[in-house]
């Protein structure tokens, strides 16, 4: 679950959806992938000379006949028992035609004959015996009629024939089979581009099958730009072809739903069959939580093949999701009815299920595919991750090294392997059953903060929602943004996500990487944390909306500042026909139509919470939970608890209204029909007559600034602060008129309108950093030190707001404050460095660590060896632990640097 940037920042809004499904990283030289479009050749696997074939051309076998023609399009547009019976008929009338019998077969399988399909095969055998598209379709039919050693045999057999007599094989079609069969038999995807498909391309440039041969490898190496090109060349050439816009969909899915949604619906156009692309439907239906739609398009999909494994591996999902596991068996035994030990289907629906945070549940059909088959790299793959995510991180490391030497290619292996070098070189900090693994130097200025904010969100969360966490609970924080994305999605994106909580394990960005837009980090993790509690409480079962919106609301009960809270444009999408359904909100994650809308699927969720625990109770909300952990549907445990979805639908829809309608009740905020540069003139009369037209009101206050009419400027002002008090905006009154007045010299104005926005917002660090000068110039320091806390928890990696911490901690006495900010100063590169150390010396001598304070003068007299004041402090210390030490402490020995300030608290 995933906290997002506060700010609108344009994240990609499809990547919470599809990162599995994500752009190929451009990584430094260094750890660049190598692509299968490279020039240099990897030469890995070479199972036999592609080069027996390089030369021997003969371009595409043009062998079709005018009938043959008219049953290729009866497969190509899903007519496939159409297919069987005119191919039938073909085949008695001309038995010794290849083509009939494979487009038999093919329909066959598409329709679940798999029988039928075996006679077909056994059949053409027996007529082309050299045939090696009829032995790699026999494949698949000998899987789906559970004879898996005869797959072996006729692997053997391609291998032979090809290196045999190579010259037969020569031909567009062939050698597009004999590039899928290297393939099959692990064999290098560049050879295979560069030795078979593009010797093709090179021959025969029209020829369709062999764009979409390519396109189909680079979409399983994720590179999504080739795949597509690819694709576009195939519908070039062949524009009736359904494969083609299949491809497409694919590859745009990622990137561009438009795009992806205009090629399905011309995949279906074409072949309203297409048993790929239907189940590529139900699958997004799956992940949005439109199960019923996913229930309509799987039923499409058995109406063609009643049997088929993939469209039952999601009705296990289904009924997983649902809670009934019989029924779940049920479809898991249909998947593999024909074929036992086929990987695919555990492999399919731990991926589902780990894609709907059931983690350990996913793990487990992990296991399971590789136990039918300890190559299939995808479930190997998967369980890494998923063992990534549960915290088990040894052996996920292990299978991510595994993955990426059996395929070097593989993006997420190669991604999570080089991730893993700068991982190993964290600081690890622990407390209270938190695990956190942070950049070294920065563990040691603000590590303990982080631990102590975690320790604090774990009491008091787990306590509000009666729950009891496993341990270790790792929090992980990066401080390179690319490497959060690829702990946390597997690729290089993602840049509006601030943190993601699996379950037990919570990754986030550090400070370091938001140099441009600092967020809160305080009220991430917590956000994070939340979510650790509400997924454990519930054992990750719980929709996305609920989590989100538990998280949301309790980071506006644990501070009022943090969280998101309603403003204008929330006011007017909560009015207009914004507003989700709460039964569709986890959709609204999934698709949103902007950076904005995913914005407000986390306010609105929050809201829902909110509702909730107004008019049920807080106990209801705990209850809800519990129901979810059994393993009800959101839809029965809400009307258990709160009536029927639908009446939630409606109640909550008015609850929010109300909300944006109490929201600055008495402004107009309609946009004022004035030209885009209206006059200072002009903007007065019209405000004559909407005296409460809040932009108009802002235009005229911004004017007059921009004019220097300061003291006019108030008058605006003050009339947007009577009608709208909570505008915490960059360009708000309270910002405007902090402005003003610091301009005209009215400082207890300034800082009184400074302090009503520091109310209001939690990152804000201009305003920090002025109300920490305005607070200690007026020597109220009880105020400076928590301004200078509240900037902290944005920005622990600037030297000023530890400078001003240390100054009021000074003065407070405080000096557990006083001694975190020396140190955090010293590893910020200070100009000052003996003058720091004198005064972490002269703190830590008054605690009482004499040992540790003289440490510190002495590296201050390193630093500056005629340090009067130092020598002083020295001998000062010395007198004072005379009775306590000996001189075994010597002085040569004391001067060694020391280590790194301790950071466990
Ligand atoms: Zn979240």
């Amino acid at each position: 679950m995933i906290r997002h940037r506060c700010s609108n920042d344009s994240a990609d809004s499809r990547f919470a959806s599809r990162w599995l499904r994500f752009q190929k990283p451009a990584r430094s030289a260094s750890g660049r992938l190598p692509s299968i479009d490279d020039s240099t050749p990897r030469g890995r696997f070479e199972l036999f000379s592609l080069s027996l074939l390089v030369g021997i051309i003969a371009g595409s076998t043009a062998a079709s006949a005018a009938d043959s023609s008219q049953l290729l399009n009866l497969f190509r547009t899903g007519q496939y028992s159409e297919c069987v019976e005119a191919s039938t008929k073909a085949i008695a009338e001309s038995e010794f035609n290849e083509n009939y019998r494979l487009l038999k077969l093919r329909s066959e399988m598409e329709l679940g004959r798999y029988a039928d399909a075996a006679e077909t095969f056994e059949a053409a055998l027996k007529n082309f015996s050299g045939s090696i598209e009829v032995r790699w379709w026999g494949r698949d039919v000998c899987r789906f009629n559970n004879q898996p050693e005869r797959i072996a045999q006729l692997d053997d057999e391609i291998a032979k024939l090809v290196r045999q007599t190579p010259w037969r094989y020569s031909d567009s079609a062939n050698r597009i089979i004999f590039g899928r069969f290297v393939l099959s038999q692990s064999g290098d995807p560049k050879q295979v581009l560069e030795g078979v498909y593009n010797v093709v391309k090179k021959f025969s440039p029209t020829y369709a099958p062999v764009y979409i041969a390519c396109g189909e490898l680079a979409l399983e190496k994720n590179d999504f730009a080739l795949a597509a090109q690819n694709f576009e060349q195939a519908a070039k050439h062949d524009p009736a072809d359904a494969d083609a816009p299949f491809g497409l969909a694919q590859a745009f899915a990622p990137s561009d739903a438009e795009k992806a949604n205009a090629a399905i619906k011309q995949t279906m156009e074409r072949n309203p069959n297409h048993i790929g692309c239907l189940l590529f439907v139900a699958d997004e239906h799956i992940d949005a939580e439109r199960y019923h739609d996913a229930e309509t398009v799987l039923a499409q999909v058995e109406t063609i093949n009643p049997l088929h494994p993939q469209a039952a591996a999601y009705r296990a999902v289904l009924a997983h999701l649902r809670n009934q596991p019989e029924s779940e068996k049920q479809y898991r035994g249909t998947a593999l009815k024909h074929w036992a030990t086929n990987p695919e289907v555990d492999h399919l629906i731990g991926k589902k299920l780990s894609q709907k945070y059931r983690f350990a549940e996913g793990a487990a059909h992990q296991r399971q595919a590789l136990q039918f088959d300890a190559r299939f790299l995808p479930a190997k793959m998967q369980l890494a991750s998923d063992l990534l995510r549960l915290g088990e991180e040894e052996e996920g490391w292990k299978l991510a090294n595994e993955v990426y030497e059996e395929d070097g290619y593989n993006v997420f292996a190669h991604n999570l392997v080089t991730l893993q070098e700068s991982v190993t070189k964290f600081r690890t900090l622990e407390g209270d059953g938190i695990v956190l693994r942070m950049d070294a130097r920065e563990a040691d200025i603000y590590g303990h903060r982080v631990l102590d904010l975690l320790q604090r969100a774990k009491r008091d969360l787990c306590a509000k929602y009666n729950a009891t966490l496993p341990a270790p609970i790792i929090v992980e924080m990066f401080p390179k943004q690319e490497d959060f994305a690829i702990r946390t999605f597997g690729l290089p994106g993602g840049a509006g996500f601030l943190g993601v909580c699996f379950g037990t394990v919570i990754t986030a960005n550090s400070p370091a990487s938001q140099a441009a837009h600092p967020t809160c980090w305080e009220a991430t993790l917590w956000h994070e944390f939340c979510h650790v509690v509400t997924l454990n409480k519930t054992h990750n079962k719980m929709p996305r909306w609920l989590s989100e919106g538990i998280s949301v609301f309790e980071e506006r009960q644990a501070d009022p500042t943090w969280g998101q809270t309603i403003n204008p444009l929330y006011r007017k999408m909560l009015l207009g026909d914004e507003l989700t359904p709460v039964s569709e909100l986890s959709g609204a994650f999934l698709h949103p139509k902007s950076g904005l809308h995913l914005q407000f699927a986390y306010f609105e969720s929050s809201l829902v919470v909110e509702y909730l625990v107004e008019k049920h109770g807080l106990e209801e909300l705990q209850k809800i939970l519990v129901d979810l952990g059994n393993g009800l549907t959101i839809n029965d445990t809400l009307a258990r608890h709160t009536g029927s979805l639908d009446e939630l639908d409606l109640a909550f829809a008015a609850f929010a209204r109300q909300r944006a309608v109490e929201m600055a009740r008495d402004a107009d905020w309609s946009e004022p029909e004035l030209p885009k540069r209206a006059s200072t003139e002009l903007l007065a009369m019209y405000l004559k007559e909407h005296p409460t037209n809040y932009a108009a009101l802002q235009r005229q206050a911004k004017q007059l600034i921009a004019d220097k009419k300061f003291s006019e400027a108030k008058q605006p002002l003050e009339s947007m602060r009577r009608l709208y008090p909570n505008d915490a905006s960059s360009d708000g009154h309270l910002v405007l008129l902090a402005r003003v007045h610091r301009e005209l010299k009215e400082t207890p104005q300034e800082r009184a309108a400074l302090e009503s926005l520091a109310k209001l917002t939690d990152d804000n660090v201009d305003l920090f950093a002025r109300l920490s000068e305005l607070t200690s110039q007026a020597g109220e320091w009880e105020a400076t030190r928590q301004f200078a806390q509240r900037w902290l928890a944005v920005s622990p990696l600037q030297p000023a707001p530890h400078r001003i911490a240390a100054q009021a901690a000074e003065k407070l006495h405080d000096d557990h404050l006083v001694i975190d900010s020396y140190r955090a100063l010293l590893l910020l590169n200070p100009i000052d460095v003996a003058d720091l150390h004198l005064k972490l010396a002269t703190a830590l001598q008054r605690t009482g660590d004499l040992l540790a304070a003289k440490r510190q003068v002495l590296l201050a007299l390193e630093e500056a060896p005629r340090f009067r004041a130092a020598h002083q402090k020295l001998l000062e210390i010395i007198k004072a632990s005379e009775p306590a030490t000996q001189p075994a402490d010597k002085p040569t020995e004391a001067a060694k640097p020391m280590k790194p300030a301790a950071v466990s608290k």
